[in-house]
């Protein structure tokens, strides 16, 4: 018995949700008094692979193969379930990220395993039985599910949780697995990227608007801010709820949870449902006219402030100091 974590990279590197997915299974892996396998699939280095001792993993399982370079759900899922049943492995953990929501019903079939997606917290096992919480209603609510199967599928929500660092030093094994030929029935050819925006969930800093900035047409500071400092975009609830920003810049808790190292929320109260997704961020600074705003009580930084002078002053202070 053992868990295996497939280690998802983005140009052979890997990123934070990966790691957060790596300690996670290590955690599980601790549950369960076993060991974690960890997988790659790829050209990653040798360098990048032994870091991922650093979180948990023991064994890295390598597979490098010339026709898996681009990803192919199909594909990746046939290799990891491989891997799995070559391990023993009896809990299969993955990122929820865009790929892994793919891959993660593909592999359980595989492995006649049941399927929790969307996991926010560690399983609880007492009782004998395997219970997770997970997001449900793309994000809306939450349902508990029991895994009553032997074989047990997890997929992690990015930013659920938190990255821990152990000192292990992990053996890497190439693994020659390809997939079978009826898993390359469609073929990727190029990748364009679309933008160059920051992604939201892996942002290092994010800048968040609220109900407070009044209105889509006072969005061009925030986003001059956004620039400046190389962050993401995240809004409130009400303001993409209004159509004043896209759903996909909605954090919190029925939206994306954020991790970033700063988190500048200008205009938004800190009603509890916000914070859910953002109260891990390492440093939060708020912007706020009312001194009585909740936000306040868990900023690490707070300016009480029309948003309307505040920002200009800053973009400015920023635009002076890079200069
Ligand atoms: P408001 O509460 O209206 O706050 C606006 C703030 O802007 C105020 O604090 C005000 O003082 C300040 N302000 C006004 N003018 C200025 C100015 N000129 N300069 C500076 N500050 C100014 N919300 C989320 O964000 N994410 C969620 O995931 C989420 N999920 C929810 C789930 C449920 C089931 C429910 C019931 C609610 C959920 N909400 C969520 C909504 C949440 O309860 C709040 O209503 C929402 O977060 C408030 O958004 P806001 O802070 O932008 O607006």
């Amino acid at each position: 018995m053992s868990v295996l974590i497939y280690t998802e990279n983005v140009g052979w590197e890997f990123k934070k949700s990966t790691f957060e997915a790596v300690s996670y299974a290590s955690a599980i892996a601790g549950q369960n008094n076993t060991n974690l396998v960890a997988i790659s699939i790829g050209d990653v280095s040798k360098a990048e692979l032994t870091a991922l001792g650093k979180y948990g993993a023991e064994k890295i399982l390598n597979v490098s193969n010339a026709k898996l370079k681009s990803f192919i759900n199909q594909a990746y899922a046939s290799v990891i379930a491989e891997a799995a049943k070559k391990e023993g492995a009896d809990i299969v953990v993955i990122a929820n990220s865009f790929s892994g929501r793919g891959l993660a019903p593909r592999i359980a079939v595989k492995l006649e395993a049941g399927l929790a997606d969307g996991a926010v917290s560690l399983p609880d096992q007492g009782s004998g039985k395997f219970i997770v919480k997970k997001t449900a209603f793309s994000g809306k609510a939450f349902a508990i599910v029991e895994l009553t199967s032997a074989n047990k599928v997890i997929s992690l929500t990015p930013n659920s949780y938190k990255v821990v660092e152990k000192i292990e030093t992990a053996v890497i094994e190439d693994f020659a697995a390809e997939g079978n030929a009826s898993d390359f029935k469609a073929v990727i050819k190029e990748i364009v990227r679309a933008t160059d925006k920051v992604s939201l969930p892996d942002a290092d800093i994010v800048v968040s608007g609220g109900r407070g900035l009044k209105g889509p047409e006072n969005w061009g500071m925030v986003e001059e801010l956004a620039g400046l400092l190389g962050a993401a975009l995240a809004c409130s609830k009400p303001v993409s709820d209004n159509g004043w920003r896209p759903h996909s810049e909605h954090v919190g808790q029925t939206g994306i949870a954020v991790s970033p190292n700063l988190y500048i929320a200008i205009g938004i109260s800190g009603a509890i449902q916000h914070l859910a997704g953002v109260s891990s961020s390492k440093v939060i600074v708020v912007i706020n006219k009312d001194p009585e705003a909740p936000f306040f009580k868990v900023a690490d930084y707070g300016i009480v402030g029309d948003a309307f002078e505040v920002v200009p002053k800053l973009i400015a202070a920023i635009k002076e100091y890079k200069a």
